[in-house]
């Protein structure tokens, strides 16, 4: 891993010295479903495009090299990415996650998941005593840090302690930092999970997923499923994520000074109540981020005055877009009580914070000043 991150982003190293596909700088797009075989007996290394394809090969192995895993697997969602980690598990087993865990998320594991007997137990796991949730059939923490969409923050060495003494697996979700900002398998976890159509597609055009781990035993599992269950990357997306990624970290550095810059700005705007942003000096997972990852990204959340005012935002921005999503060029404003965290029982949502006045934004490249000038404009006309 001698080479910065930006210079992985664009090259892959064992690619280097052979020309290959006529010397293509672009990755060809492999789109075939099967393989001719040489001879009986023989193969090519790809039989079928389920089990294996150039092109979403090629994206694993970058996706491998950036968050520093043995192998990366190219899913067709987050969502795949993450049902097809929950097949590792057996019926009975017990995992702990996080309560402000992405919707789609709870979702999965409360209604989906519970069919195969699985239990989960949540927790703020920036500050409850999660070892004391321990129980003798758990088997993993499953965790988000920064959490979406309060922005808590967990310190994931913290965590992996914890799971190492009791022989659990940690999963992060890495997706609203992606692996410019953080590597949490160099942290102690043993699995990452990206919702690709995030940062890593960066221009909110393609859905992926990824799952990437440094366990052997795991990758084992993960290439038998994703051969049995069919959840793997096409081709053409496969290569728009490619392409994508050769500009996560100039998107990732713009888009996170732009969130700093909006954090500061919302912070003194009289209809803001509180802005949850780690990049802020206040906020208490600032010293973590710190100490654990190289950004605070580009996501923020704050609460206005009320819930008119809230509404009124989001019927009046233009230029910034009332959308669900995040993590690509154009900012996007989400309000998390009807959108992304719907499916989040009431009480729940409540309790962690997300309240009729908060709203999510998910900031992109556009000039700064602009981001600005629309919202002055919008708090001005409300
Ligand atoms: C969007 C998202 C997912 C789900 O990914 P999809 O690509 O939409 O299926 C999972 N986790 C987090 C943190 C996300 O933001």
């Amino acid at each position: 891993m001698g080479r910065g991150i930006n210079t992985r982003c664009l090259h892959l190293e064992e690619d280097e010295g052979k020309i290959n596909h006529y010397g293509a700088l672009s990755y060809p797009i492999y789109q075939t479903a099967t393989y001719e075989h040489p001879a009986v007996g023989q193969s090519t290394g790809f039989d079928y495009s389920r089990l294996q394809n150039p092109t979403r090969q090629q994206l694993e192995k970058v996706v491998a090299e950036l968050e520093h895993g043995i192998d990366a697997f190219a899913l067709s969602t987050g969502m795949a990415a993450i049902s097809l980690l929950m097949e590792i598990f057996e019926p009975g087993d017990h995992i702990i996650s996080e309560s402000d865990l992405y919707g789609g998320s709870i979702r999965l594991f409360d209604n989906v998941s519970k069919k195969n007997h699985y239990e989960v137990t949540y927790h703020n796991c920036s500050k409850d005593d999660i070892e004391a949730s321990i129980k003798e059939n758990t088997k993993a923490i499953y965790i988000e840090t920064p959490t979406n969409p309060m922005m808590n923050v967990t310190d994931i060495s913290k965590v992996a302690d914890i799971a190492k003494r009791h022989g659990l697996i940690v999963i992060v979700d890495n997706t609203f930092l992606s692996p410019y900002f953080q590597n949490p398998l160099d942290l102690g976890a043993d699995v990452v999970i990206h919702s690709g159509t995030k940062y890593l597609g960066g221009h909110n055009d393609t859905l992926a997923g990824f799952i990437v781990t440094n366990n052997e035993a795991i990758q084992e599992k993960l290439r038998f499923l994703i051969k049995t269950t069919g959840y793997g990357l096409a081709p053409f997306d496969s290569w728009l994520i490619l392409r994508g990624i050769k500009t996560l970290g100039v998107r990732m550095e713009r888009a996170g000074k732009n969130a700093a810059e909006l954090a500061t700005w919302l912070k003194n705007q009289p209809i803001i109540k509180k802005v949850y942003y780690p990049g802020l000096p206040e906020h208490p997972g600032h010293e973590i981020m710190k100490k654990q990852a190289r950004g605070f990204g580009a996501m923020l959340t704050f609460d206005v005055d009320s819930k008119e005012h809230a509404l009124a935002i989001l019927e009046k921005v233009k230029m910034i877009k009332y959308a669900e999503s995040l993590g690509g060029v154009e900012t996007l404003l989400t309000y998390p009580t009807t959108q992304t965290h719907a499916d989040v029982p009431e009480e729940v949502r409540l309790k962690n914070g997300i309240t009729p006045c908060t709203l999510r934004l998910s900031v992109g490249i556009e000039d700064v000043e602009d981001l600005i000038g629309e919202l002055t404009e919008v708090f001005a006309n409300i």
